[in-house]
């Protein structure tokens, strides 16, 4: 049933956005994940849990944490939120539509609250952390059990019980910018593939970006802790690792005591024994010349690389606060480019910024074009209340940004359907992961370049890394044959 009314400002310190933007680098610490204690370790036997997931492969990461973390207090994963008896929605705020969808979540499930009272409904991630989400919830959600912030994964089991037995909804959001917990037990939800969190939090405050303040800055792991982690990861037979933080080469940039960054740390994960390392995201302002040479390496370091760029204009650039000129960013492709040949680029673009001219837009066309991305992940500007682009008159019509939309993703579209056709006849590496999803008959898989793969094959080589000639590439996929012995020509 729905809780009581209360005041809830004594449970939380409320997000707060001025806090967010004053912030320095002092109070990082470093915890170790404390056992589960004895009293709610069993607390779940009998029961089950279910966590919906939105946007980003950080927010899947952590789903992975607080499933390991619900396991160890004995519930077991469903995935019928009728069975449920904790439903958590893990949410994202990029986007005012990512949220919409999960209002529209919590009242679907009002009526199951009412039927089934023990149900603990909770709302944690992105959204938790900002504060009209939680004043929203609080006064119009009030069939919702429990809300906790980004911060705060590491107290589940206490929130938890709390929520259990509490009448109140329970509330625990921190505006602090965060520390590093170590040790926390992960569900992993592949046996072939695994995040990896090497940071946290973001520092560079893009203008139309909310994460800098729902994740809190920039904090790095120990190098120990993350090369501790890749090493039982190959023990246990993974064969690829993706390096997770909002700005990977970031990394290190907050450690007081010793000069080691993103480029080291690659070096160091270069030598363990895991067939394909990855990255994401890279912020091209922190992309330096050593994490290029360690790159070009190769080996396990694989030649994808995803730079996003947002926009080909220096003026849209400066007001977005990206940090980077076209041209600087011209110059970092460049260099790429001729330390490693075989790189595969993709990238991210907002088409429509608020003030974006006609011309400014054919900025981006042109940079795509002279770039070549492989595939780029192409979006409508909408503000973000909170953010300060926000604030400014978002004055191109809806139908102008869909209309710029369209014309980049055409142009995209070709370019990556070019690509593609590049790699006929060509024999590449692939990991296979599964069945493919339209054809139990089909094998599918991915490149080191992380194109997506289908090709016939026995359903024992899942798990295994198997050269694949391409015999038929499409714009978003590529078909293939398998070819046993044959030796890989390309990427
Ligand atoms: S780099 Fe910019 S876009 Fe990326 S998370 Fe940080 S603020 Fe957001």
């Amino acid at each position: 049933m729905a809780k009581e009314s209360v005041d809830y400002s004594k449970y939380f310190t409320a997000p707060n956005l001025k806090k967010a933007r004053k912030r320095y680098r002092e109070d990082v610490q470093v915890l170790d994940f404390e056992q589960i204690p004895e009293d709610m370790r069993n607390i779940g036997n009998g029961q089950s849990y279910l966590i919906k997931t939105y946007g980003c492969q950080m927010n899947e990461h952590d789903t992975e944490t607080i499933a390991g973390i619900l396991n160890q207090m004995g519930y077991t994963a469903t995935e019928d939120e009728n069975e449920a008896d904790v439903i958590l929605f893990n949410t994202c705020a990029i986007r005012e539509n990512a949220e919409d969808k999960v209002f529209g979540e919590l009242g679907r499930l009002k009526p199951l609250k009412l039927e089934k009272p023990d149900l603990i409904l909770g709302v944690c991630g992105c959204m938790s952390q900002e504060e009209a989400v939680v004043n929203r919830i609080l006064h119009k959600y009030p069939h919702v059990d429990l809300i906790f912030g980004t911060h705060n994964i590491h107290r589940v089991p206490y929130l938890l019980k709390e929520a259990l037995f509490s009448k109140e909804m329970v509330v625990e959001v921190w505006s602090k910018e965060g520390d590093v917990v170590e040790n926390m037990p992960k569900a992993r939800s592949n046996k072939l593939k695994a995040w990896v969190n090497i940071m946290y939090g973001c520092d560079k405050f893009c203008t139309y970006c909310i994460v800098p303040y729902t994740r809190g800055k920039e904090r790095s792991r120990l190098p120990h802790d993350v090369l501790g982690e890749v090493r039982e990861l190959a023990r246990l037979g993974y064969r690829e690792v993706t390096l997770l933080g909002q700005n990977v080469n970031a990394y290190g940039k907050d450690f007081k005591d010793m000069d080691y960054r993103f480029a080291h740390l690659m070096d160091d994960i270069r030598k363990i024994d895991i067939p394909r390392v990855r990255f994401t995201t890279s912020h091209p302002r922190d992309f330096d010349d050593h994490l290029i040479d360690v790159l070009a390496k190769g080996g396990n370091l694989v030649e994808h690389i995803h730079l996003p760029v947002q926009s080909g204009n220096s003026r849209v650039l400066k007001r977005m606060a990206r940090k980077y000129t076209r041209d600087e960013y011209l110059t970092l492709v460049d260099k790429i480019k001729k330390a490693m040949p075989h790189a595969v680029l993709t990238t991210d673009i907002i088409v429509g910024f608020p003030g974006e001219t006609d011309e400014e837009f054919e900025d981006t066309l042109s940079l795509v074009r002279e770039v070549e991305f492989d595939s780029a992940f192409t979006f409508i500007y909408s503000p973000r209340e909170g953010t300060p682009s926000a604030k400014w008159e978002d004055n191109i019509p809806h139908e102008v940004k869909k209309e710029r939309l369209h014309r980049l993703n055409e142009l995209q579209d070709s370019i990556s359907r070019r690509k593609n056709e590049q790699l006929r006849g060509q024999v590449v590496e692939v990991l296979v992961e599964g069945e493919s999803k339209k054809n139990r008959e089909v094998l599918s898989g991915r490149t080191r370049s992380n194109k997506l793969v289908n090709f016939p094959g026995p359903r024992d080589l899942v798990g295994q890394l198997v050269n694949v000639r391409i015999t038929e590439p499409q714009t978003w996929t590529l078909k293939g044959e398998l070819v046993p012995e044959e030796r890989v020509e390309a990427l």
